[in-house]
């Protein structure tokens, strides 16, 4: 009997690349994938635990499965992914029918464990890596590898696009952060495999491939006296046939070195687009949040950036009403808003997350409605900037990777010789523009006729 997965997948670009893998192992066991839960006999959530409200959606996700699990005691329900390494059993007690836990590192296990829970093994069943103070490094780090190379097309965001993961875990413990602890000790992943696996993607059909780390400018491998960094792999991607984009995401601002930069303005299949969060504008918050860097510091990096590579865009990531955050601080962070012009932001309210420095030592103590209004205005100027920056590209021919038919296609179901498609340019702004559905997977130069904060509205 062929078995029926459906996965329900949120958080980040990582988690996504998780869920490709998981899927491709078992189909690989012969499953197929269904996006219809009530028809599934296995139903897996890969989950996220970077902020509350990441998982309280899906624990009321499970709640509602609590019916059918009555129904049909024999559908297997698993937890994959961040929340499960960091709630482990207590998953099952908020939970009692969910069958199976499995924490990133042990993803590579999933075929086995569904199996031994389908041939009768005691439930629940749990799989998880070891806590960053449970036994000597080496173990621990091991029990984090989930180095997996098995690739599924049909899970990628287009069938042009891939994720490739060159690092895992994060050293970095910025004092709110609890992916330390879901992802373990950073380990740069073997630059052969890393080739490897970018080659078989290009065989694939891949134009696009983008290099995943929680601090991927972090990236180092050493074998013997030999050290590869990120700039060494971007030159040896940079030679594999067929591909025609390279993207790394996310750097971390102290170790953005002149060498990366260099690579980046060198190698013409370099995306000039670097996502960089800064977090904060003021030095008070920055130093709490254990981030390891001054405005200042990231200030003189943006410097370099614009002389070294003009045009680069620059997106970050903030996070708003931090511990001890005054109107003064706040204050600070829209000033570097303004004055470093990011293409976009990411903004999010801060979530205290049992486990971290700060949960332990800080005080959550600025009330949720400040940390809502915060948000509102930091996005509304950094909404400003993006439009007013992209006014710029108006009247100019940009080079569009085609990805297929936008969001509005799609919701009115178009179909059609021509719908209204969308792709991305060189430096990651996005384009829509009528064209054949086609078209989708090619390269074209794209006339740009007007813009909004998030779009280049095109024409051909
Ligand atoms: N490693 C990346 C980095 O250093 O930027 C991304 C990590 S995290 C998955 C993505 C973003 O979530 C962070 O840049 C931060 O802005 C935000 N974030 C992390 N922990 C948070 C928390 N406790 N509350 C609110 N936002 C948080
Ligand atoms: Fe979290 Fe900081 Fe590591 Fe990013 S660098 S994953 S924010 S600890």
């Amino acid at each position: 009997m062929p078995k029926c997965l459906y996965i329900e997948t949120v958080g980040c670009q990582m988690n996504l690349l998780d869920s490709e893998m998981v899927v491709a192992a078992l189909r690989q066991h012969g499953y197929t994938v269904t996006d219809n839960v009530e028809q599934a006999d296995t139903i897996l959530f890969n989950t996220c635990s970077v902020r509350q409200h990441a998982e309280d959606k899906i624990y009321s996700a499970l709640g509602r499965l609590r019916r059918l699990k009555q129904q049909h005691p024999e559908k297997v329900i698993g937890v994959l992914g961040c929340m499960a390494q960091k709630d482990q059993a207590l998953i099952f007690e908020r939970a009692p029918f969910v069958d199976l836990v499995v924490g990133p590192g042990q993803l590579h296990r999933i075929a086995e464990l569904l199996e031994s829970v389908a041939a009768g093994a005691p439930r629940p069943r749990m799989a998880v890596s070891l806590d960053r103070r449970d036994g000597p490094l080496a173990e621990i780090r091991r029990s984090h590898e989930s180095f997996d190379p098995l690739r599924d097309p049909t899970m990628r965001p287009t069938p042009f696009q891939a994720f490739l993961r060159i690092q895992i875990g994060c050293d970095k413990f910025c004092s709110y952060c609890v992916v330390p602890m879901t992802r373990g000790p950073e380990q740069g992943r073997p630059p052969e495999q890393i080739l490897e696996e970018a080659r078989l993607l290009a065989d694939q059909g891949c134009l696009e491939i983008t290099l995943l780390g929680q601090t991927v400018n972090s990236y180092k491998y050493r074998s013997g006296e030999q050290m590869t960094r990120l700039a060494d792999l971007l030159e040896r991607l940079h030679e594999i046939d067929g591909i025609r984009r390279l993207k790394f995401v996310t750097n971390f601002p102290k170790d953005m070195s002149r060498e990366l930069l260099e690579a980046v303005r060198s190698l013409p299949k370099c995306s000039p687009y670097l996502h960089v969060p800064l977090q904060s504008g003021s030095n008070a918050v920055l130093h709490r949040m254990k981030r390891g860097h001054t405005v200042e510091e990231y200030r003189d990096m943006m410097a370099q950036i614009r002389e070294m590579i003009p045009g680069a865009a620059v997106s970050s990531d903030f996070i708003v009403g931090f511990c001890g955050e005054t109107d003064r601080d706040f204050d600070q962070t829209m000033a570097i808003v303004q004055e470093c012009r990011f293409k976009n932001s990411f903004i999010f309210k801060y979530s205290e997350r049992p486990g971290t420095k700060a949960a332990e030592r800080l005080v959550d103590d600025v009330p949720y409605e400040t940390k809502q209004a915060r948000n509102n205005r930091l996005l509304a100027i950094q909404n400003a900037i993006s439009e007013e920056d992209n006014r710029a590209f108006i009247g100019r021919i940009v080079e569009v990777l085609v990805e297929g038919p936008s969001k509005v296609t799609m919701k009115r179901a178009d179909t059609g010789s021509e719908v209204q498609l969308m792709g991305r340019t060189h430096c990651d702004r996005i384009v829509v523009f009528q064209g054949s559905p086609q078209l989708a997977g090619q390269i074209l130069p794209v006339r740009v006729r007007d813009v909004t904060a998030h779009t280049l509205l095109g024409e051909r």
